[in-house]
């Protein structure tokens, strides 16, 4: 066996690296201080409500107002915006929207080129937006790295590379030698590179810019304003908040993994947490140590994976691997904590760059990720057609996020596109179970994708057995 990680429990010096860390998102805590928006007291009118003020309602909100300036668009923030997953991911700028080509085969194979090439427009339509919006997020077109650290992920590489093939993506294939030539660590024995739709932002900037623009053209935000409840009125919709409700005859639901005010989004999302580190900015001679001249985001082939990238004053992000579940699905700020993970994390991040040993943790924090068993948004509308829902984006929402509040739109204006008469807009991921169920099934899944990780990639019966369903679990 190969099995890349330590099996020791991390040592005191690997805890020491991130025990003065902050913990917050580092991203949100590298902002320039803002003036927040006021909460909303009262009773408003609005053409359009979006609940949420993360990448996907503060994307419809510019979509709305792009079609049509005169839309009085009003966003609800619970907290403040970007506070979310959109203010704590990696930053991993993908086109697809289908969490990867091979799990859009298995799911929408039919729809593959289209889901293909509409992610594809999509990627150009996000750096088109935020080059024209003047958002200036870090954006940095370097491509993805997928490598391997055991030897039967070298057969994955190989089949990802003719997958990407197939699909018209620039690649490149590391042996051994070359993906060590490219970033230094004694873990890697190959990896590929797909050049195509793939890039890097600081996410911080990029939530708070669109914010920023969606305040230029109108819209209205209200931080510290949580919807409470949806009930119906005699044109439209209202939208309850502690001191007052919006009046509405649209609302769009943004609202990721956070309790849902429809039930009929809980029986589909789970909030899976996922966890990351952020070091100091590395010495020069730290970081000529670990090569990655071409700065790509990188993340390792096996099931429970980490994903990490430089950021632009030479900081590491590390995150990824543990993704936990909790009975009842919780999504609360303490949770932004959780030393187990962090510790495995640090144990992780020194096996895979042992030269930077003595580096220090700037910052900790943890994230919910909407986890639904298709791993990609889905759509959803009620209340007479007056709510509409675009959620389950399962840790790849950075930039389909920009197509999912499109098509969220569309679907509370009526309007048919070629997007809402697929099947990937029309249907919806197969439910979880109701709990106790559900976090039993869900920590079983884990259980066996750790064990399948350990055992050279073989997926047992119970994997085996999901795959056939079409069902998943994924971070
Ligand atoms: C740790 C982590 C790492 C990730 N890494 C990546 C990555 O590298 N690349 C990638 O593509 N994706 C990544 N993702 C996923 C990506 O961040 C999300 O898919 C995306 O940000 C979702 O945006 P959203 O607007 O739908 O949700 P969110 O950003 O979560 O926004 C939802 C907002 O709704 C608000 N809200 C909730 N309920 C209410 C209510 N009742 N009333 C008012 N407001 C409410 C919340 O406060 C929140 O601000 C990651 C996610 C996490 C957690």
């Amino acid at each position: 066996m190969t099995f890349p990680w330590p099996t020791t429990p991390p040592t005191a010096a690997q805890r020491a690296a991130f025990a003065g860390a902050t913990v917050r998102p580092y991203w949100l805590d590298a902002l320039p201080a803002r003036e927040r928006e006021p909460p909303l007291e009262g009773p408003a009118e609005a053409d359009l409500c979006i609940v949420g003020a993360g990448f996907t309602g503060l994307w419809a909100s510019l979509h709305a107002k792009a079609e049509d300036p005169a839309r009085d668009v009003v966003v609800l923030e619970a907290d403040t915006v970007g506070i979310g997953a959109s203010g704590r991911n990696g930053g991993f700028a993908l086109g697809s929207l289908t969490h990867g080509i091979e799990n859009g085969l298995a799911r929408f194979a039919a729809e593959m080129p289209a889901l293909e090439r509409l992610g594809r427009e999509n990627f150009a339509g996000f750096v088109a937006d935020v080059e024209r919006l003047g958002i200036d997020c870090e954006l940095e077109l370097t491509g993805d790295v997928g490598v391997a650290l055991e030897p039967h992920e070298l057969a994955w590489v190989e089949e990802t590379a003719e997958l990407l093939e197939r699909h018209g993506h620039e690649h490149e294939v590391f042996d051994r030698e070359a993906i060590q030539a490219e970033v230094a660590s004694p873990t890697y024995l190959g990896g590929v590179w797909d050049k195509t739709d793939a890039a890097l932002v600081h996410p911080g900037k990029l939530v708070v810019g669109l914010a920023d623009a969606a305040r230029a053209v109108g819209v209205r935000i209200h931080e510290r304003t949580p919807a409470t409840r949806i009930v119906d009125d005699p044109t439209g919709v209202r939208v309850l908040v502690p001191a007052g409700h919006v009046r509405a005859r649209s609302v769009l639901l943004a609202t990721s993994a956070y309790p849902p005010l429809l039930r009929a989004i809980r029986r589909y999302v789970a909030p899976v947490y996922d966890y990351a580190l952020m070091t100091e900015p590395l010495s020069p001679a730290q970081r000529e140590s670990i090569g990655w001249k071409r700065r790509q985001g990188l993340g390792d082939m096996a099931n429970q994976f980490h994903y990490y990238r430089l950021t632009s004053d030479d900081r590491i992000l590390w995150g990824g691997y543990d993704a936990v579940y909790r009975y009842g699905g919780p999504v609360r700020p303490e949770l932004d904590d959780d030393e187990a993970s962090f510790a495995k994390l640090s144990q992780h991040f020194f096996a895979t760059f042992p030269q930077l040993e003595g580096v220090r943790f700037s910052h900790r924090w943890g994230g919910a990720i909407d986890t639904c068993s298709r791993f990609s948004v889905f759509f959803g509308t009620a209340h007479g057609g007056h709510v509409a829902y675009a959620v389950g984006y399962t840790g790849l929402g950075v930039v389909s996020t920009r197509f999912g509040a499109r098509v969220g739109l569309d679907l509370l204006d009526g309007r048919e596109t070629e997007a809402t008469r697929l099947r990937y807009v029309r249907s919806k991921p197969v439910p979880f179970p109701p709990e106790p169920l559900r976090s039993g099934v869900i920590q079983l899944t884990r259980n066996r994708l750790d064990a399948a990780d350990r055992n050279a990639g073989r997926r047992g019966l119970w994997l085996r057995t999901l795959d056939r369903l079409g069902l998943g679990f994924d971070s």
